[in-house]
């Protein structure tokens, strides 16, 4: 294999005012060095964004819990298919992907870089990943899905390949739907926050840090329990 230094790039991107945040991205092209404009890319998106997420999930008040982050590019997908993933606090990202879907799965990535570990709330961390990448970065996920009167998904092309999914393997939403996959978690938080509790996100992801998350904390604002904020949310 032929030896190729790793391109390796620092970035210093300072806020103004009391949250200011240093951002360091380091990117390593020796896998895959044709991923070298996705590199550029990469870097320029996570020192903007890292500090966005950062006042997303925590507010403005806080300065970023989180002052490096390293991307590594892969020749190719992971086993089970990811194209993009972390893996002890590194993000990995794969050469070729296409460009769109690269920088909303590497804002996905990013987000879990700042989130607190919640061992058994999987879901609403994804969730949360995905209503940072597809709803404020991507901004290509509504606060609605569209249901049949029996919970199924319908009127999905492919698209939409997740929610396609869900509907041609006619999955039933009415109970506790918020846990079939992170599209949806995003979309019922993006109601939410529309419709109920603007802080919601904020209000989660700092009760997942200071270890204080429970399921009463989806009431605080709204006064409205998880499971019946879903029942609003799917009427
Ligand atoms: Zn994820």
């Amino acid at each position: 294999m032929p030896r190729i230094a790793a391109v390796k790039a620092a970035l210093l991107l300072t806020l103004a005012g009391p949250a200011s945040a240093v951002v360091s991205v380091d990117t390593d092209l020796s896998r895959a060095p044709q991923a070298k404009a996705l590199a550029s890319r990469a870097q320029q998106l996570v020192a903007e964004w890292g500090p966005r997420v950062n006042t997303l999930l925590y507010g403005p008040r806080r300065g970023a819990t989180l002052e490096r982050v390293r991307i590594v590019f892969e020749p190719a997908a992971r086993e089970d298919g990811a194209l993009s993933y972390v893996r002890e606090g590194v993000i990995h990202l794969t050469a070729g992907t296409a460009p769109a879907q690269a920088e909303t799965l590497l804002i996905h990535d990013l987000t879990h870089l700042y989130q607190h570990d919640l061992p058994e709330g999987k879901w609403l961390l994804e969730g949360i990943a995905d209503y940072v990448s597809h709803v404020q970065f991507a901004k290509d996920l509504g606060p609605r899905l569209r249901l049949d009167a029996d919970g199924h998904l319908s009127g999905y092309s492919a698209s939409q390949p997740f929610f396609y999914w869900l509907q041609e393997n006619r999955v039933d939403l009415r109970q506790r739907g918020y846990l079939a996959g992170n599209e949806v978690t995003a979309s019922f938080l993006h109601w939410i926050v529309l419709n109920k509790d603007k802080d919601i996100i904020r209000r989660l992801a700092s009760a997942i840090r200071d270890d204080k998350y429970s399921e009463a904390v989806w009431a605080e604002a709204s006064g409205e329990s998880l499971d019946r904020l879903w029942q609003q949310f799917i009427q």
